[in-house]
């Protein structure tokens, strides 16, 4: 593990694209490099330090390959600047400052910004219950109808952020961090139920507020600590919400400070990564430039992130589409 004092100190050292290979070989495969497609580890490197090959099904690949950074014209270079400009700020950083920094141009910066955050990704279902104390609480995110003018709301839906509130639920363990997921639409009691149990373990505090929809909890708990906040109840002792609560706002501060426009598409995104600058305040800047290659094996295209899903899929569903359509 490398210990830099500041980001020049970063930069000197990974200077060179060589370095930057290197590093991220170790990272992916701790020098036992194996093989991407079929997984057999007798792998020649080549010369030049970024390729290899694969002697049992005789393919070729890259260091990068299969990562965020795959074919990206961008040098490891500066996307390892950008990692950790990203990750050692407090609270994210606009595309607008990143482009800056890089001498690249913004729509480079959110591009790469937003590959950056697919390491980030959680994957929220695929988890089994944990026993402890938990505080969960669910935020709004967007205009208040009720509360904007009809000609700002139009303004706002011209310019293609957020126009209707985005609820997120949030489940924090007191140990073990953060985590969240976006609210559908038709999001019922069952629905709630079903999300809080696969996360929380029936030994476990639940402390929430008066929302409806947590209201059976009490049932697969060890204890329910409900605080009906239009009452003034906001905590007893070590049981409140203020921690999630908490987070909830600078997660807001952020939103509102580094990004003017927000997708709702992109939110999950930003909310993970929210969740990944949480879970990992207690470390260095390094130790969180270090965790974020832990999911660095993960790639989103230029497709999926404007239309929101591959162009096989979507060729995929124009064929089938169309075939039903002929039929
Ligand atoms: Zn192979």
């Amino acid at each position: 593990m490398f210990e830099f004092k500041n980001f020049k100190e970063f930069i000197q050292f990974f200077d060179d694209e060589r370095i930057c290979w290197d590093y991220l070989e170790k990272k992916r495969w701790n020098g036992n490099i194996t093989c991407i497609y079929c997984e057999c580890d007798k792998v020649y490197k080549y010369k030049n330090g970024k390729s290899y090959r694969c002697s049992c099904c005789k393919k070729y690949f890259s260091v990068t390959k299969g990562t965020i950074f795959e074919r990206s014209k961008i040098p490891l270079t500066s996307w390892f600047a950008a990692i950790y400009l990203y990750t050692s700020h407090k609270t994210s950083v606009s595309s607008v400052q990143i482009a800056k920094h890089l001498g690249i141009s913004q729509h480079t910066a959110w591009y790469m910004h937003h590959r950056i955050m697919e390491a980030f990704k959680v994957d929220f279902d695929a988890v089994t219950p944990v026993d402890g104390m938990w505080e969960v609480d669910e935020v709004y995110i967007g205009p208040n109808r009720k509360k904007i003018s009809k000609a700002r709301y139009a303004k706002m839906k011209n310019r293609g952020g957020i126009f209707t509130m985005q609820g997120i639920i949030g489940l924090l363990h007191r140990e073990n961090g953060l985590v969240g997921k976006l609210l559908p639409d038709n999001s019922d009691i069952t629905y709630i139920e079903a999300l809080l149990k696969r996360h929380i373990g029936s030994m476990s505090v639940l402390m929430t507020d008066g929302w409806i929809q947590y209201a059976g909890m009490h049932k697969y708990v060890l204890s329910h600590e409900v605080f009906i906040h239009k009452d003034g109840e906001y905590g007893r002792g070590i049981y409140h919400t203020n921690t999630i609560e908490g987070a909830f706002r600078h997660f807001k501060d952020t939103i509102r400070g580094s990004f003017k426009q927000l997708g709702p598409k992109h939110l999950q995104r930003y909310w993970d990564e929210y969740c990944f600058r949480y879970n990992s305040r207690g470390l260095t800047d390094i130790e969180r430039f270090d965790l974020t290659f832990k999911t660095i094996n993960r790639r989103i295209t230029y497709q999926e992130l404007v239309h929101g899903q591959s162009k096989q899929t979507q060729e995929k569903e124009d064929t089938e589409g169309r075939k039903a359509f002929e039929t």
